[in-house]
């Protein structure tokens, strides 16, 4: 579903330059009063709009992430997501959602022959080199059996820009959650080894604590979460280089 969404921007796109490109050959003829008809219109490669944020929605479908009591991980992801969407599109910042329903998306992947997971997994790599966007992040919901863990983490690709990004949105979380957590680094991950520009992970909050799932939970506890990691976005992009 998403590659047939994103193949329509692209059509919407090519039909766009096509518009423009057969404009300025018709004002030029124009001008120099030629009848010569204008020159063919070849194939534009790269005609998707800049994306500034690719929004990697967690799970979904058959994947739900981790899970508490009939709450699954996939629907808050999706929820957080939209909301971060909305709130990044309202101060000009283009945003994108690789999954918008709950649906897997390794179905979209045919051209990987995996296990469903790392379908899953290379699809989310692959769009974001389609989409190539400025930066990459990937909405999560954390699980830990330890009763004292609480709270955001936000980990990292092993580059400046990264560290800086979760550097943001770790800081605004910690203000939103009163907490004091640092980023990490992590090889470990594929989507932070995979994908080219910078990435980051949030663990908004984990499902696993009672204040932190009142808070993953609530319309209003996600609409928070969604402002925190608006707000170190739009802090990076700021002093990004
Ligand atoms: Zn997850």
């Amino acid at each position: 579903m998403a590659r047939i969404r994103i193949l329509r921007f692209v059509g919407r796109g090519v039909a766009v330059a096509g518009v423009a490109l057969l404009l300025s050959g018709w004002s030029r003829d124009d001008a120099a009063g030629s009848r010569k008809p204008p020159p063919p219109v070849s194939p534009v490669p790269h005609t998707m709009p800049a994306t500034d944020v690719l929004i990697d929605v967690g799970h979904g479908g058959i994947d739900s992430g981790t899970y508490w009591n009939g709450i699954h991980e996939k629907d808050i992801n999706l929820a957080i997501s939209r909301k971060l969407y909305l709130i990044l599109r309202s101060h000009g910042v283009s945003a994108a959602m690789n999954r918008t329903g709950d649906y897997a998306l390794s179905d979209d992947n045919r051209w990987h022959r995996a296990s469903r997971h790392n379908r899953d997994l290379s699809q989310r790599g692959g769009l974001s080199d389609e989409i190539r966007p400025d930066i990459f992040v990937s909405i999560h919901v954390n699980w830990s059996p330890r009763r004292k863990n609480r709270g955001p983490l936000v980990i990292h690709q092993n580059e400046g820009r990264s560290a800086l990004l979760a550097a943001f949105i770790q800081d605004g979380l910690n203000r939103q959650q009163n907490t004091r957590k640092l980023p990490m680094s992590s090889r470990k991950y594929y989507v932070l080894n995979r994908v080219r520009v910078p990435s980051v992970i949030v663990e908004t909050a984990y499902l696993s604590d009672p204040r932190d799932r009142e808070l993953l939970t609530s319309a209003r506890g996600q609409t928070r979460i969604a402002m925190a990691i608006a707000e170190g976005i739009l802090a990076y992009r700021c002093v990004a280089p």
